[in-house]
């Protein structure tokens, strides 16, 4: 059975006070709720992961990174590697996010790079995917999202894929306000599950956790994930205040 998660990806906001303030946030949220099913993953900048790492010891709390380099080292002013990552003990890794995608010229190939080098290190990646308005308008929103998917992903071997959970961000609903709704989200999904039954098989396209990311809130978080192929969410700015956090995890 495939897991629900719910990960926030703070972006490049929280200094170290407030980081250490939300993790605290979340850990308390979370301490009572029945979570067997469902894990609870937050992405803090580079610089807050190790506090972030310690903070959550002993919680449901995992902590992951919002980005890495696909090489293992070497002169890369600026940028930081899976190797890295998993030497402070960060388990989880998030690719592809449309803000990279956009602002940092990060192309499949790239990222079909990242991907291959974080699965080496032993990193779980969150792979994020999603078409522009654009795309959606000109109704090619399915191949958009196939393409992605084919060209950063549909190389690796089936049992690779213990190690990836999909996250489905439509560019145009992120930080906009708009969400795509519970029916738009649901169709993509499905639409990745039959992707990866083609590809690989049904049993590994029912085992992938597929999350929906785009202006999750908790007035519209139980509608999307009621949906049957969404397994839960990638949360932005509601996973900045502990307290909305916690209740799109109550949401599941
Ligand atoms: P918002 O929830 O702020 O729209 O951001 C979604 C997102 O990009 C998560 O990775």
């Amino acid at each position: 059975m495939r897991k629900n998660i719910v990960a926030g990806n703070w972006k490049m906001n929280t200094n170290l006070k407030e980081a250490k303030k939300l993790v605290k946030g979340v850990r308390k949220g979370i301490k009572k709720l029945e979570l067997d099913s469902t894990r609870v993953i937050i992405a803090p900048p580079f610089v807050n992961l190790p506090t972030a790492i310690k903070r959550a010891k002993k919680s449901k709390v995992e902590v992951a990174a919002q980005n890495m380099h696909q090489a293992t080292s070497g002169a890369f002013t600026g940028e930081v590697s899976g190797e890295m990552l998993k030497g402070i003990g960060v388990q989880t890794v998030i690719l592809g996010h449309s803000e990279r995608r956009a602002y940092f010229g990060e192309k499949d190939a790239v990222l079909k790079e990242k991907v291959d080098s974080a699965l080496t290190q032993e990193l779980e990646v969150i792979f994020c995917f999603g078409e522009e308005l654009k795309d959606r308008q000109a109704d090619k929103h399915f191949k958009v999202v196939e393409d992605q998917l084919k060209k950063a992903l549909f190389h690796l071997e089936a049992n690779s894929y213990k190690n990836i959970i999909l996250a489905y961000e439509p560019v145009w609903a992120i930080g906009t306000g708009e969400t795509a709704s519970p029916e738009q989200a649901q169709e993509i999904h499905a639409h990745v599950r039959t992707l990866l039954a083609k590809k690989y098989d049904e049993e590994l396209a029912e085992s992938v956790s597929i999350l929906y990311g785009g202006s999750v809130k908790p007035a519209n978080a139980k509608e999307l994930f009621a949906n049957k192929d969404v397994d839960g969410g990638l949360i932005g700015g509601a996973a900045l205040k502990a307290e909305d956090f916690i209740a799109i995890i109550k949401s599941i």
